[in-house]
């Protein structure tokens, strides 16, 4: 047994400090590729605890690998140089909605969805929505900046965050930020750390900003013959003067794929399916709805349909979250992007897809979060077919490659972490990486927390085949 991890358990219950290869193979993955197995695991449950596992870790140079509910899409809490896995999912879940401050102050382990439950007690909502809300931690969501539908109105995890507790790679606690609306003193940490994939230290505390709960939604259907239309209708709603809670895409792959899954009367010969979701006061939405079908079927929509009741529009809401696991019945593995475009660019985004999948042989089918150019396109395949998967990481490449070419980025929502690190400078060039690696440097001086991820290790390459 190492030094440090005696260290580590001279002031944390036994229990907490996990060794037996069982457990730590348990926190060997996330909802990527790869498999690696930590040295330990530690269940933190206080903010004393990630005290001591970071200053004993700091001092011995092992890394550290915090861990919310693993369900990162980008390798983020994968311990790919071995160390410790600092578990969050243990900690005490608790949720302090500051009604009068429009507020809310959670602790890390929080699922998402409970925060938005808790804030509809008071009238109030916490607008970021990933579909994974109900399974991921706020945590999570705070270090990926993770974002969902209601981003296109109301924008992302980092829109909402005014203050972080955090303990640095160091293991001294700050505190950035605050519960102001405004707060312009010295650089914004606050930012900074949001979206740092958990390199820079570990979130212990978040205060989150709330909106009004709007009374009331509406939501609307539209089919198109073809692709081009139904991106120009996308461009054409934002610009009259109506901004939808959600705008969601399906093309027809999707909508097969629904159809055979969990028949819902999606039209199966249609090229895409625009979803739209319009929140506000009901008298509003009325005319905010008709306005949104006369430009669907003014560019050209075969089809347009106002939802007459809630169960209408839970009916088609239920299809499009029915598109993850109906894309699983084609083939067993599912390798999900977020490569993100210009509003503009998303119907030639969808045209190069298009092109990507028969260069490459590929299944690739697309849905995502089309109002704000959030295109998932998601690459079906079989993971024990190692030629196929050649193919597969061959398409992906192409896939960030044509996203950066129209002007868009690497991921709008699932983050870099192993997956996308090697494509880091045709984004940001060499001196944009550069820099982001100078942070690093300073915050983490013996570089300790997370390493492996969003900087390109020498040589590295996507890999998504077993070696
Ligand atoms: C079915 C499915 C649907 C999804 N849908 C969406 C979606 O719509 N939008 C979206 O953005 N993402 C989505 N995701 C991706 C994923 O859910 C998010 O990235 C989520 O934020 C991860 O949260 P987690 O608790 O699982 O964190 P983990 O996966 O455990 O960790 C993610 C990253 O956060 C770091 N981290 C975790 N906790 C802390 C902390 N307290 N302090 C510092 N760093 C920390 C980890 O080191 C890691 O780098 C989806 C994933 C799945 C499987």
């Amino acid at each position: 047994m190492s030094d440090w991890i005696d260290e580590i358990k001279s002031q944390l219950p036994a229990g907490r400090v996990l060794t037996d290869l069982a457990d730590r193979s348990s926190y060997s993955f996330d909802a990527s590729f790869g498999q690696y197995i930590p040295e330990a695991v530690v269940q933190a449950k206080d903010k004393e605890e990630v005290v001591h596992v970071l200053k004993v870790a700091n001092r011995w140079k092992v890394p550290v690998y915090t861990r919310g509910q693993g369900t990162c899409l980008s390798g983020g809490p994968l311990p790919v140089h071995g160390g410790i896995v600092l578990d969050i999912s243990q900690w005490p879940r608790e949720i302090e909605v500051k009604a009068d401050d429009l507020t809310v102050v959670v602790s890390p382990s929080v699922l998402t969805a409970r925060i938005d439950e808790e804030a509809a007690k008071h009238g109030l909502m916490y607008p970021p929505d990933p579909s994974s809300a109900h399974v991921a931690t706020i945590g999570g969501n705070l270090a990926e900046n993770s974002g969902g539908p209601r981003g296109l109105k109301y924008g992302v995890t980092k829109d909402f965050v005014l203050g972080l507790e955090v303990v640095t790679p160091e293991g001294e606690v700050i505190r950035t930020g605050g519960g102001t609306i405004k707060n312009v003193t010295g650089i914004d940490m606050t930012k900074l750390l949001v979206g740092s994939e958990g390199t820079l230290g570990v979130i212990t505390e978040a205060t989150l900003k709330l909106v009004p709960k709007p009374p009331e939604v509406q939501t609307l259907m539209a089919v198109f013959d073809e692709v081009r239309l139904a991106g120009q209708a996308i461009s054409k709603t934002l610009t009259s003067g109506v901004l939808p809670s959600k705008m969601e895409f399906m093309d027809k792959a999707c909508i097969r794929a629904v159809e055979s899954f969990y028949p819902s009367g999606l039209p199966t010969d249609a090229e895409a399916v625009v979803l739209v979701e319009l929140d506000g006061h009901p008298e509003a939405l009325e005319v905010e709805a008709k306005l949104v079908q006369d430009v669907m079927e003014d560019i050209g929509a075969r089809e347009t349909k106002i939802a007459q009741s809630k169960e209408e529009a839970q009916e088609m809401w239920h299809a499009r979250k029915q598109v993850s696991p109906a894309i699983a019945q084609i083939k067993p593995t599912k390798v999900s992007e977020d490569a993100t475009v210009p509003r503009s660019k998303i119907p030639e985004m969808i045209e190069r897809l298009r092109g990507i999948k028969e260069k490459h042989n590929v299944e690739i089918v697309v849905f995502g979060h089309a109002g704000d150019g959030n295109l998932h396109p998601n690459v079906l395949c079989d993971q024990r077919d190692q030629e196929e998967m050649k193919r597969v990481e061959d398409a992906v490449e192409a896939i960030f490659e044509a996203a950066i070419e129209l002007g868009g980025t690497l991921s709008g929502e699932h983050g870099i972490g192993t997956m996308k690190a090697p494509f880091m400078e045709r984004e940001l060039g060499k001196v944009g990486v550069s820099m982001l690696k100078r942070m690093k440097d300073a915050w983490d001086p013996n570089g300790i927390m997370n390493p492996g991820k969003i900087f390109p290790e020498e040589g590295q390459k996507l890999v998504l085949r077993d070696e």
